[in-house]
């Protein structure tokens, strides 16, 4: 007689799920305004509204000689930007997979992050300005000569002024007087203000930095390069899963394959040793329920085993693993709903939330 295997219940996957979840996301959710948040106060009776029960068929495979892993691209960065990038640096420890809670599966490698000269300024930090890297640009206000026309007397040098003068028959005439400009002293030329009388200012481009700032170093005359590396994740086995859900896992279903493979070796799940016996007469009294969902996923599944047989290079391993799946549809009393995941049995089980 087949022993029906035990799924966890809603408390334990709540409880489970309450533990893992990032502390803010909770108290956001759940906290009342002014009262000590406590995590204990959050129970499933309160917040679970609905259960709904599947299955997820698990293999691995092996995939033979991968498709030959291309050198990992190096990425580049400059000092005033390379504080914002978080390196990691395992040495030679390895990594709990369920204790991972960053998305991404590779990371920033703090072993390969090197230094480099830019070559795009020869390290310098600067590259040409139209100045010729002088700084100075001639004053365009006086052509470069340092000296301007006199406003006063036009250049000049001299002012004149009529004198009135008139005859004895009566008749009057101007007569004309010059002399010096008061402004420029009879020199018709002042010194350029804008320059000072150097005929040079500052270069407009560089504003006298005697360069442009390198584009590709930010003028730091340095960069920056590395690569990305995988997390040594504990239990990499080097075998890819493939995992089929009677129910939507949606954005879980990567992660959750992967952390199925650290509860393996303690899990008392259905195992399916010939992909025959895949067949709702074998799992529906060892799981306890079946539906077409779970009819659907196990066609799935053998199919996917069987053409990965066929494959060259590539070889499914039994077991099929046949765990529980609940999906716990929550809401809070402030109306956000959230849905947590849960796979695995009683003893063992891996739990995900979309809080
Ligand atoms: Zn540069
Ligand atoms: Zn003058
Ligand atoms: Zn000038
Ligand atoms: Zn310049």
């Amino acid at each position: 007689m087949p022993v029906t295997i035990k799924s966890p219940n809603a408390d334990e996957i709540f409880d489970a799920y309450k533990q893992k979840a990032p502390k803010k996301d909770l108290e956001k959710a759940y906290g009342v305004k002014g009262a000590v948040f406590n995590i204990d106060q959050i129970t499933a009776a309160e917040y679970v509204q609905n259960v709904q029960k599947g299955c997820v068929l698990y293999f691995q495979y092996k995939e033979g000689a991968k498709a030959s892993k291309e050198a990992a691209e190096e990425l580049y960065t400059d000092p005033s930007k390379v504080g914002g990038i978080t390196f990691y640096d395992f040495g030679t420890a390895n990594v709990q997979r369920s204790s991972w809670k960053k998305k991404d599966d590779t990371v920033p490698g703090y072993k390969t992050l090197k230094e480099a000269s830019c070559d795009k300024c020869g390290g310098n930090g600067y590259t040409a300005c139209d100045c010729k890297n002088t700084g100075i640009q001639k004053c365009s206000k006086c052509d470069g000569k340092g000296v301007m026309q006199c406003n006063t007397c036009k250049g000049e040098g001299t002012l004149s002024t009529d004198i009135p003068v008139i005859d004895a028959q009566g008749a009057k005439k101007n007569v004309s007087k010059s002399y010096n400009c008061p402004d420029c002293f009879g020199n018709g030329t002042r010194l350029c203000t804008d320059c000072d009388g150097t005929g040079k200012v500052l270069c407009s481009k560089c504003k006298g930095m005697k360069g442009l700032p390198c584009k590709e170093c930010g003028g730091t005359g340095i960069y920056y390069s590395y690569t990305m590396i995988p997390v040594p994740f504990k239990s990499a086995s080097g075998l890819e899963d493939a995992i089929f859900p009677s129910l939507k896992l949606g954005k879980f279903e990567k992660e959750m394959g992967k952390e199925l493979e650290e509860i393996l070796p303690q899990t008392d799940a259905i195992t399916v040793k010939k992909i025959e016996d895949l067949t709702q007469k074998i799992i529906e009294p060892n799981l306890g329920y079946f539906d077409g969902a779970i009819k659907t996923a196990m066609g799935a599944c053998q199919k996917q085993f069987k053409t990965l047989e066929k494959t060259p290079g590539t070889k499914p391993q039994l077991p099929v693993w046949v765990f529980p799946l609940l999906i716990l549809d929550c809401k809070t009393k402030k109306g956000t709903t959230f849905q947590v995941y849960a796979i695995g049995t009683e003893q063992s089980f891996v739990c995900k939330g979309t809080l």
